[in-house]
C-alpha cells in the first residue's frame, strides 16, 4: 500500500488539542465512524459547534471500510470542510489497536494518533508494547494513547470490575517508562449500551473521581482519556423500543459526571454507542412509518441529520468543546 502521512491529509496530532483542552477545562470529543454518513455527520456537527474533533475507528471498522479507503474518505472530509469555509483541528485516531503491526500500518496510512491497548497484558508487557509503538510513532510526529486498568465489559457486574480500576501509582511509572502522550483509565465507565445492571429507578454507580484526582496529583497536566463514556441517550433507546427494538435495560454514564470529568484532567471522551443508537432509532422509525421507503438517501440522510444534532448537543452541553476550535 502507498504510504500516506497525516500531514498530507491536512490532519493534526492530538498534542496541541490536549494542551488546549487541559487549559480550557473541556474534553475533545472522539467519535467513532464506520461509514461515509457517520464521518460527514461528525465533521459537520463539529464545524457547526466550532469544536476540535478526533475521528476514530477501531481495527475492525478500518477493515469494514477497507484500509485503503480510509485515508481517502478522511481526505474527502477535509476537502468538504474547506469547501464549507471552515477549518477545525481534525485528528484521525486508531481506537483499541492491539498489535504493533496494526499501529504501524495505521501510522503509514494517514493516522495522526494511535491507541495501543495492552491493558489485557501484564504490566511489564503493556510497557514494552506501548514503548515500541511510542518509539515508532514519535519518530513520525504521531501521538499515542495507551490503557491501564480494565474497563468493565458489557455484562460485567460493576463490583466484579472493582479490582480492575486503574492504580494511580502504576500510572506514574507507566508514563515515565513508555513516554506515552495520553492514557485511558478505568474509573467506572464501561463499553457498550448496557453499562450497568441497575433496577428501574436506580442510579448507576458514580465514577471514581478519587482515582482521577490522585492521578492528577501525581502527574499534573497529563492528558487522561475516558472510554465507554456514552450516556446511552434515553430518547434514542425509547424510539428504538417503541419501533420494534429490544433495548429495555440500556443505561449509560450521566451527563453531569461527564461534564465534571471534562473539567478535570480528562482531555478526550470517546463516544461510540450513542452514535449507533441515534442511527438505529432513526432507521427503525422511518421503516416503521414508511414501509415503502427504499431510497437509501432518505433513511441514511435522516440518520446523518440526527447524528449532526447529537454531535452538536454533546459538544455544547456535555464535553464543553463547542466554540474552542
Ligand atoms: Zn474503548
Amino acid at each position: 500500500m502507498v504510504q500516506i502521512t497525516y500531514k498530507e491529509l491536512g490532519l493534526v496530532n492530538t498534542r496541541e488539542m490536549f494542551q488546549k483542552a487541559m487549559a480550557g477545562r473541556y474534553a475533545v470529543p472522539a467519535y467513532n465512524f464506520n461509514n461515509l454518513e457517520q464521518l460527514e455527520a461528525i465533521i459537520i456537527g463539529c464545524i457547526q459547534s466550532k469544536s476540535p474533533v478526533i475521528i476514530q475507528c477501531s481495527g475492525s471498522a478500518r477493515t469494514y471500510m477497507h484500509e485503503a479507503m480510509v485515508p481517502h474518505l478522511v481526505k474527502g472530509a477535509v476537502e468538504m470542510m474547506k469547501a464549507l469555509g471552515a477549518s477545525i483541528p481534525l485528528a484521525l485516531h486508531l481506537d483499541h489497536g492491539d498489535t504493533f503491526e496494526l499501529a504501524k500500518s495505521c501510522i503509514n496510512s494517514g493516522f495522526s494518533s494511535v491507541m495501543i491497548d495492552g491493558s489485557h497484558h501484564s504490566f511489564a508487557e503493556n510497557i514494552r508494547l506501548t514503548r515500541q509503538v511510542v518509539d515508532y510513532a514519535h519518530a513520525r510526529d504521531v501521538t499515542v494513547e495507551a490503557e491501564l486498568g480494565v474497563l468493565a465489559g458489557v455484562e460485567d457486574e460493576v463490583t466484579a470490575a472493582a479490582s480492575h480500576y486503574t492504580r494511580p501509582a502504576e500510572v506514574e511509572e507507566f508514563v515515565k517508562r513508555t513516554g506515552v502522550d495520553s492514557l485511558a483509565i478505568s474509573i467506572g465507565t464501561s463499553h457498550g449500551a448496557f453499562k450497568f445492571k441497575v433496577k428501574p429507578g436506580e442510579e448507576p454507580p458514580p465514577l471514581r473521581f478519587d482515582i482521577l484526582a490522585e492521578i492528577e496529583q501525581r502527574r499534573p497536566g497529563f492528558p487522561i482519556v475516558l472510554h465507554g463514556a456514552s450516556t446511552v441517550m434515553p430518547e434514542y433507546v425509547d424510539l428504538i423500543n417503541r419501533f420494534g427494538g429490544r433495548m429495555e435495560a440500556a443505561v449509560g454514564i450521566s451527563e453531569e459526571q461527564l461534564r465534571r470529568a471534562a473539567g478535570s484532567a480528562v482531555c478526550k471522551i470517546n463516544i461510540d454507542s450513542d452514535g449507533r443508537l441515534a442511527i438505529t432509532a432513526v432507521l427503525r422509525k422511518i421503516f416503521a412509518e414508511n414501509p415503502g421507503e427504499f431510497d437509501p438517501r432518505k433513511y441514511l440522510g435522516a440518520a446523518r441529520d440526527e447524528l449532526i444534532k447529537m454531535v452538536r448537543y454533546k459538544n455544547e452541553q456535555v464535553l464543553l468543546s463547542a466554540g474552542q476550535a
